[in-house]
């Protein structure tokens, strides 16, 4: 006990200068969570207008234009203080209310998918607008629970005198995991003590530790340069930028044979030339390189980047790349996931409706999956997994998707709240996983998520001891043997040229299907979709 108390006294300071005067007893925090509860039960119609609103407006990652605007006029008018355009992404805001410690950020995506333009509510493949983006993923319901959340909290705040601070941010192009490292070499975090990212799910759900099959990344373009010529007169004349694209590719199409099995390496050509008449001068192709550590990751990219001065060798080209995305592979606040979990309990698992369950499993038959209909169990709290970098055979993890929010989990103690807004068995980045996503599955996901974060919320603001908790973890486990070190070269930016040009191509039509809530009760009624009923 007499060795505890060093440690201890600086944590008690911390708390006292952080939010002592924000305690309360447990029966009077128990009575504001239903009192929030409540509250947030009463804002369902905002809830499914928000929701609805910015699944029509479907905007690719860094064309968030309209999602933007809309968020932070919704902000604006809760008396936030707006600043745009942070860290040099259009797009990008960051709202904030209150005064003092504890800073909490809340934090969703906003981006959505190429090809998943879905009509919602209709359980097999039926675009709005063929080959338009879409929510594909259910990037529009994470801020709406956010501001739901924040609302709630805001009047206990006023009312129970609590300090505290409360910063909203979106996520901008997470699926290019564009911009999450440029917010931390922005220093958007420098005062933030937790981070509370939400992100759609098919249940309520909170990792703690390290991510269960994810991965960081790096995202690489490279651009291949050679000559033209006629390529049946005087093909001697030529140097193919093509040819030594196709050459990379298959350079690691070889290679994936010998690196862990848990690497993934993926790409695509974004340009392959003109015409079969002219020698292609110009040709770009994009890779992914994903691992489950910072060296890992880096090892892949000089492999990359060998291959491809390879490739110009072999076809007399000269390549440049450059860096459009990176993702530090995820680590949760343990505390913190603990806390939120106990919230979940507390909250439970929407009411399904008959056609909540209908449709699920109407669209689970078309996908040839399990037809488990839509979750009715809250998953057990995941023991984090062992820290030890390297398993025993050297060959690494079974790989998985990343987040950026993997690099803001790496500078402040984080946390990403899943929620069931989205039908289980589909297969990710897809029409299939659009469906839901302005129907009652998805309000009902964003009400019981928004709930969660509202009581998580509370819990940080009233017990500073989580707090110290929380940076305890993250200071002497989670970062005892990793430091934070950025994929971002000092001359990197964020990439916000990239899905210009799709967004131009498919914004006039999508305009025309913007959800307008004056006119119609919901987005259903507005696309004359009635629920439960499809051929
Ligand atoms: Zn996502």
């Amino acid at each position: 006990m007499r060795k505890l108390l060093p440690k201890l006294l600086p944590m008690f300071v911390i708390a006292l200068t952080a939010s002592a005067q924000n305690r309360m007893t447990p029966e009077r925090a128990a009575g504001i969570k239903a009192d929030l509860a409540g509250q947030i039960d009463a804002m369902k119609k905002q809830a499914q207008v928000m929701n609805d609103t910015v699944f029509s407006f479907g905007e690719l990652g860094f064309q968030e234009f309209e999602t933007s605007k809309y968020l932070t006029g919704l902000l604006e008018k809760e008396g936030f203080k707006i600043e745009r355009g942070v860290a040099g992404i259009p797009t990008a805001f960051v709202a904030t209310w209150g005064q003092g410690k504890p800073v909490i950020a809340l934090g969703s995506d906003i981006d959505d998918i190429p090809q998943a333009s879905q009509k919602p509510g209709i359980p097999y493949h039926a675009p709005m607008i063929e080959g338009a983006p879409g929510h594909g993923e259910g990037h529009n319901s994470g801020m709406p629970l956010n501001i739901l959340a924040a609302m709630a909290v805001k009047q206990v705040m006023e009312r129970e005198h609590l300090t505290g601070t409360l910063k909203l941010w979106p996520g901008i192009a997470e699926e290019l995991l564009g911009t999450k490292a440029y917010y931390v070499r922005a220093g958007l975090f420098k005062d933030v003590d937790i981070v509370l990212f939400a992100h759609v799910g098919d249940n309520l759900r909170v990792t703690a530790g390290p991510g269960d099959r994810t991965t960081g990344l790096v995202s690489v373009e490279y651009t291949f340069k050679g000559e033209t010529a006629h390529a049946a007169g005087a093909p001697w004349r030529g140097r193919s930028a093509l040819d030594a694209v196709e050459l990379m590719d298959t350079g690691w199409n070889f290679r994936r044979e010998h690196i862990r099995v848990g690497s993934r390496v993926h790409y695509v050509i974004t340009n392959g030339g003109d015409q079969p008449n002219v020698v292609p001068s110009n040709a770009t192709v994009w890779y992914y390189y994903r691992e489950a550590d910072y060296q890992h990751i880096m090892n892949l990219w000089k492999i990359g980047d060998d291959m491809a001065q390879a490739a110009a060798l072999m076809t007399g080209t000269t390549v440049t790349s450059r860096l459009l995305g990176s993702a530090w592979p995820g680590h949760f606040s343990v505390p913190i996931a603990e806390d939120m979990y106990q919230n979940i309990t507390k909250v439970g698992l929407p009411q399904w409706s008959a056609q909540d369950q209908a449709l699920a499993k109407a669209l689970q038959h078309d996908l040839k999956v399990p037809e488990r209909g839509l979750a009715i169990k809250i998953p057990e709290l995941k023991k984090p997994q062992p820290l030890s970098e390297e398993d025993d055979n050297g060959i690494g993890g079974v790989g998985g998707g990343s987040d950026d929010i993997g690099d803001i989990s790496w500078v402040v103690p984080t946390v990403t709240l899943n929620y069931p807004s989205n039908i289980p068995g589909g297969p990710g980045h897809n029409w299939a996983n659009a469906i839901s996503m302005a129907t009652p599955i998805a309000h009902k996901g964003v009400v019981a998520g928004a709930k969660v974060q509202a009581m998580t919320i509370l819990d940080i603001l009233t017990r500073p001891e989580l707090v110290d908790k929380a940076w305890d973890y993250f200071r002497n486990v989670q970062s005892k043997d990793t430091k934070y070190q950025t994929f971002l070269r000092p001359d990197d930016k964020p990439a916000i040229w990239l899905n210009e040009k799709i967004m131009e191509k498919y914004r006039p039509q999508m305009k025309a299907l913007y959800y307008d809530p004056s006119k119609y009760d919901t987005y259903l009624d507005q696309l004359g979709i009635k629920y439960g009923e499809w051929k």
